[in-house]
């Protein structure tokens, strides 16, 4: 049975792509197909209720919002961990990953066909050739390229990409989101690891 508190993401303007659903991603295997969970975005109905709000601005800028990653179960949150135990990837435990908690979502905006606007990085910093490097225990290239990942990082040179995460940033903001300073993909509900939003253990049949 679902969790009460789970709601599912679909249908438009919001495109359902997890990227755990798939084996192009840091860790190289489609971790929510292996537990039977697949390509579903649930997320906690208060994080629901703000991302409700994106919808008519979305539909207003001819826009969508991709969703990559949201709430993920902690059996998923173990078998990413196993498969990358490396400091600095996945939070050490499900209980420290707001994701298993329901109350972050990885997100990207898109064209109206779906063709991702231009970012610093890819989401989750995603590149085939870091993904084969951190897989076979090398990390030193790939978190010297995460300082791109950073709200932080200006670069004169890619002012559109810049521009595209700030205006994402602005958006989840005004809906009363927050970021945190090195995955500007990430959006977090505020006090989303508390007693109000305990650790969810869901499957769907
Ligand atoms: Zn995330």
């Amino acid at each position: 049975m679902i969790d009460k508190n789970l709601i599912e993401i679909s249908g438009d303007p919001f495109i359902i792509e997890m990227m755990y659903a798939r084996k192009e991603n840091m860790v190289g295997q489609d971790v929510y197909q292996q537990i039977g969970f697949g390509n579903k975005a649930y997320i906690h109905k208060d994080m629901w209720a703000c991302l409700q709000k994106l919808i008519p601005w979305l539909k207003e800028h001819k826009l969508k919002m991709k969703i990559c990653d949201a709430y993920r179960p902690p059996l998923a949150h173990k078998k990413l961990k196993e498969i990358i135990p490396q400091p600095g990837f996945f939070a050490s435990a499900p209980e420290r990953s707001q994701h298993c908690h329901g109350t972050a979502v990885d997100v990207i905006l898109t064209d109206e066909n779906g063709n991702e606007l231009c970012y610093p990085t890819k989401v989750d910093a995603y590149r085939p050739d870091f993904a084969k490097e951190v897989q076979s225990g090398n990390f030193k290239d790939f978190f010297e390229y995460l300082k791109k990942a950073r709200h932080d990082y200006e670069d004169a040179s890619i002012p559109k990409e810049i521009a595209n995460r700030r205006e994402l940033k602005n958006l989840m903001e005004s809906i009363g989101l927050v970021a945190i300073s090195n995955e500007w993909w990430h959006y977090d509900l505020p006090n989303g690891i508390s007693e109000t939003y305990p650790i969810i253990e869901f499957i769907p049949e």
